[in-house]
C-alpha cells in the first residue's frame, strides 16, 4: 500500500508536483491520467525515489520513501516498475532477463530463480519463448517479459509508466489483458496511461492531475463517465 502525503517536486525554479496526497490500499489499482507534462511519470519517480520530492512523506510497502535513513535498495525490492521502453539486456535470453536481477539483488540460486522466472513467463503468456532473445520478440512481447521481470521479485506493488504507449497497436492488447490479470489476482498497481477503456474497466480509482495537482479522483464510474471539474472534461473530450 501507499499513502502520500502533501508532496512536492521541484526542477530548479519550476514546481511540477504542488501538493499530492493521494493513497493506495493493498490490492488496489489506481490508474493517473491527465495531460502531458501534468506530472505523471514525476508521481511516479518520487514513489520508488528515482527522484527526491521537496517536501511531503511518502509510504511504500511499510517503508517511509522520504525518510533519508531508509534503505533505497530494500525498499525497492517490494516496488517493481515498468517503463514506457522497456530497457531488457539484449544479450540475456527472455528467462536469463528474468533471472539476473533475482540472482544479484535477492541473491537467489540460479536454479530457483530459473524456475521462477519460467512460472512468471508462463503467467505473462510467453512459456514458449523462454529461450528468445529481446531482438526476436515483439514489443508487445518484451514488454510482458518485462513485466514477468518484475514479478520475478515478487513486489508488494506494482507501478507502470505508460507500458503500451510505445507499442504497436496489435500488441497492445496482449500487455493490457497481462495487466488485467495481474490487477484481478489482487496485485496492487499504480498505472499512468492514456489506455481510457482499461482505466474504466480495471481502476478502481482514477486520478486525473493536471499542472502537478489532482484536480479529481475518484471511481472510473465519477472521473471518466461523469467528471465534476472543467478542466477533467477537456482532457477526456481530447481523449476519448
Ligand atoms: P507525459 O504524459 O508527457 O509523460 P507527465 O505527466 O509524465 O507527462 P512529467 O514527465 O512528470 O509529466 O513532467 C512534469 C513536468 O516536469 C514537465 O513540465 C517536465 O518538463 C518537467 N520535468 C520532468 N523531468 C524533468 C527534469 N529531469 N528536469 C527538469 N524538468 C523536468
Ligand atoms: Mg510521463
Amino acid at each position: 500500500d501507499v499513502t502520500i502525503t502533501d508532496l512536492h517536486k521541484s526542477y530548479g525554479d519550476v514546481e511540477v508536483l504542488k501538493g499530492i496526497d493521494l493513497t493506495v490500499a493493498p490490492g488496489e489499482v489506481v490508474c493517473l491520467i491527465g495531460p502531458s507534462g501534468s506530472g505523471k511519470s514525476t508521481l511516479l519517480r518520487c514513489i520508488n525515489v528515482l527522484e527526491k520530492a521537496n517536501a511531503g512523506t511518502i509510504e511504500v510497502a511499510g517503508y517511509t520513501a522520504t525518510d533519508p535513513d531508509t534503505d533505497l535498495d530494500v525498499m525497492r525490492r517490494h516496488v517493481g516498475m515498468v517503463f514506457q521502453h522497456f530497457n531488457l539486456f539484449p544479450q540475456l535470453t527472455a528467462l536469463e532477463n528474468c533471472s539476473i536481477a533475482q540472482r544479484r539483488v535477492l541473491g537467489r540460486e540460479t536454479g530457483e530463480a530459473n524456475r521462477i522466472s519460467q512460472d512468471r513467463l508462463d503467467m505473462v503468456g510467453l512459456g514458449e519463448l523462454a529461450d528468445r532473445y529481446p531482438d526476436q520478440l515483439s514489443g508487445g512481447q518484451q514488454q510482458r517479459v518485462a513485466i514477468a521481470r518484475a514479478l520475478a521479485m515478487e513486489p508488494a506493488l506494482m507501478l507502470f509508466d505508460e507500458p503500451t504507449s510505445a507499442l504497436d497497436p496489435e500488441t497492445v492488447g496482449d500487455v493490457l489483458r497481462v495487466m488485467r490479470e495481474l490487477a484481478q489476482a489482487g496485485m496492487t498497481m499504480i498505472v499512468v496511461t492514456h489506455e481510457m477503456a482499461f482505466a474504466s474497466e480495471v481502476a478502481d480509482k482514477v486520478v486525473f492531475m493536471d499542472g502537478g495537482v489532482v484536480v479529481e479522483q475518484g471511481p472510473p464510474s465519477e472521473v471518466i463517465r461523469n467528471p465534476q471539474h472543467q478542466r477533467t472534461q477537456t482532457f477526456l473530450s481530447r481523449v476519448l
